[in-house]
């Protein structure tokens, strides 16, 4: 049970528990945007907030930041708290930002009686010109210097609809000549007719996130408000508001988003995708989302498990996708139980084996484990499918499978050697003749014969049929969003679909969301929209690393 070192959250937390700030209380948040389907760069975040309440006895409230009423929908909110519980982590109280609206409202009026405040009339292009420019401090705008009362009936004007989207927006009245742009003057409320998922019509203006963030970090006594990098600037405004309105003292603490190599991960960017329809869905198994990451087969403890490896940074950088690949593949190689399927099938006819036997050849479930968890029953008869590859008419010297006068085991049945091959009418050999050694079978052999290959099979009478889906990365650019199209790098290559592959029998019984190796192929899972007159597989991840740099 080696320690780790503390990351530098844990360091503030550690040191605020010393301390007895919040009398040792410890509160996080997940504060999701329900505009689109959680990604890999979510679950780094969901591992972070809820894994730190976990360490330090402390909730995490899922809170959903709905302050923009055109882009989000219920749809989004229901994937979302499916994902978080199939990661393996339970919200303490499900929170919307939309609840706040009325406190937020009073907030702001607040602020007005403060003088800290104003409604401004002008344009956005005026206001982007009133906060001047980085080496230039701003201007403000004729409306500035409104006086409280005007203020109070403008706003409250606002609220009910007298006036057109962009007509007027509530500012802060903080300073125009901040060395921080988001200190000049920055917009708190703006006028959106629109309808919410959740409010419906009730409200026609709505919170800027600088307005609802802190703020409701704030309602509900956030100790550790855990954002990305983009918001170090946005932190005096937080501060600011908070010690203008009198309210909890939430802090808010910065870490580096992920950012991961062969993928992008904002969510407008993956919407594109699927609108665009380059994917299928959200849940596309080449999509860095959760939904797809989960069809595709990777487990939620591997997730959980790449997060914790790489960490909380202060700095950007750029993860190698090869190690979220690393992390599935170490996990389905303790757990996958073992299974033969062949995808592209030739026949292997075993000349002197009787015909019409079938013998009931038995295979472990899973070798890495002490006893096998137990094992299943392989048919074997006189015609088995191998692949097509474990064949050559004319193999090189180290060549350990089957050519003309070759041996090979066969996985957990009998040495066979190949004696003749039969070639179709276009000259493809279609047939491969072998006799099998009735004393080496795997377990009892008495052969006294050494084989260098063992190749798998299914038998011809037992397979099944199976649809198996071959994923590779979506992108074929290490950074596809740095470039000017992000969809110029997209690999046309991404998806091989195997209409007709045979699988063993054991196969047809499945079970979704359980990852099969298949033995020398890769790991594999059942879809999610497969069905038994159907087979569908996909395949998660390869045995090796296999990517060229
Ligand atoms: P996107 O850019 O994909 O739209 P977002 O930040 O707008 O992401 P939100 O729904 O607001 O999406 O994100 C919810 C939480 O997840 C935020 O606290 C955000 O910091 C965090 N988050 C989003 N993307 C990443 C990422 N790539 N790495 C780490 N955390 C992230
Ligand atoms: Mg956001
Ligand atoms: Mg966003």
């Amino acid at each position: 049970n080696e320690e780790k070192p503390l990351n530098f959250i844990e360091e503030i937390i550690e040191e605020d528990l010393r301390k007895g700030k919040h009398d040792g209380r410890v509160l996080t948040r997940f504060p999701p945007e329900p505009n689109g389907y959680l990604h890999i760069g979510h679950a780094k975040s969901i591992c972070l907030n809820f894994g730190l309440a976990q360490k330090y006895n402390g909730k995490t409230n899922l809170r959903f930041d709905d302050t923009n009423p055109v882009t989000e929908d219920t749809e989004y909110v229901d994937s979302i708290k499916q994902d978080i519980q199939w990661l393996g982590f339970q919200w303490a109280e499900e929170l919307y930002t939309s609840d706040y609206f009325e406190t937020l409202y009073t907030y702001a009026i607040d602020l007005i009686q403060k003088g800290l405040a104003y409604v401004d009339d002008s344009t956005s292009e005026q206001i982007a010109a009133s906060k001047g420019t980085p080496t230039e401090p701003g201007v403000p705008t004729p409306y500035r210097n409104r006086s409280i009362e005007e203020n109070l009936k403008l706003f409250q004007e606002m609220r009910e609809g007298k006036y057109k989207d962009g007509e007027k927006v509530l500012r802060a009245k903080i300073d125009l000549a901040s060395p921080n742009m988001h200190l000049r003057d920055p917009l708190l409320y703006r006028i959106k007719h629109a309808s919410h998922h959740r409010t419906g019509d009730k409200w026609c203006i709505y919170p800027m996130y600088d307005f609802a963030h802190g703020q409701s970090d704030s309602i509900e006594k956030v100790t550790h408000s855990i954002c990305t990098l983009e918001f170090i600037p946005h932190r005096p405004l937080y501060d600011w508001l908070i010690e203008k309105l009198e309210i909890f003292p939430s802090k808010q603490y910065e870490f580096a988003r992920l950012n991961m190599t062969y993928t992008v991960m904002s969510k407008r960017k993956l919407l594109q995708l699927v609108k665009e329809k380059y994917v299928e869905s959200w849940d596309d198994p080449r999509m860095p989302t959760i939904s797809g990451l989960r069809r595709r087969g990777y487990t939620p403890g591997s997730i959980r498990n790449f997060a914790e490896r790489i960490g909380v940074q202060k700095r950007e950088n750029m993860i190698d996708v090869g190690l979220l690949e690393f992390c599935i593949r170490e996990d389905l190689n303790a757990t996958a139980w073992r299974r033969m399927a062949v995808l592209n099938p030739i026949k292997l006819v075993i000349t002197n084996y009787p015909d019409g036997q079938t013998e009931e050849l038995i295979g472990e479930n899973n070798p890495e484990v002490e006893g096998g968890e137990g094992s299943r029953v392989l048919p074997f008869s006189k015609e088995l499918w191998i692949e097509r590859d474990d064949f050559m008419e004319e193999p090189p010297k180290k060549f350990f499978r089957l050519g003309p006068g070759l041996s090979v085991r066969l996985k957990h049945a009998y040495i066979v050697q190949c004696h003749d091959f039969v070639k179709d009418e276009d000259g493809n050999v279609s047939e491969i003749h072998c006799t099998y050694v009735p004393n080496s079978k795997s377990g009892e052999d008495t052969s006294g014969l050494k084989v260098k290959g063992t190749i798998h099979w299914v038998s011809v009478a037992h397979a099944q049929e199976a649809e198996v889906r071959l994923y590779d990365r979506l992108f074929n650019e290490e950074n596809p969003a740095a470039a000017e199209d992000f969809k110029a790098s997209i690999n046309p290559n991404s998806l091989q679909i195997i209409n007709k592959a045979y699988i063993e029998p054991d196969l047809a019984t499945a079970e979704a969301g359980k990852g099969y190796q298949f033995i020398r192929l890769g790991y594999f899972t059942l879809d999610s929209k497969s069905t038994a007159a159907h087979l569908v597989f996909n395949r998660t991840v390869t045995l090796k690393d296999s990517w060229a740099k």
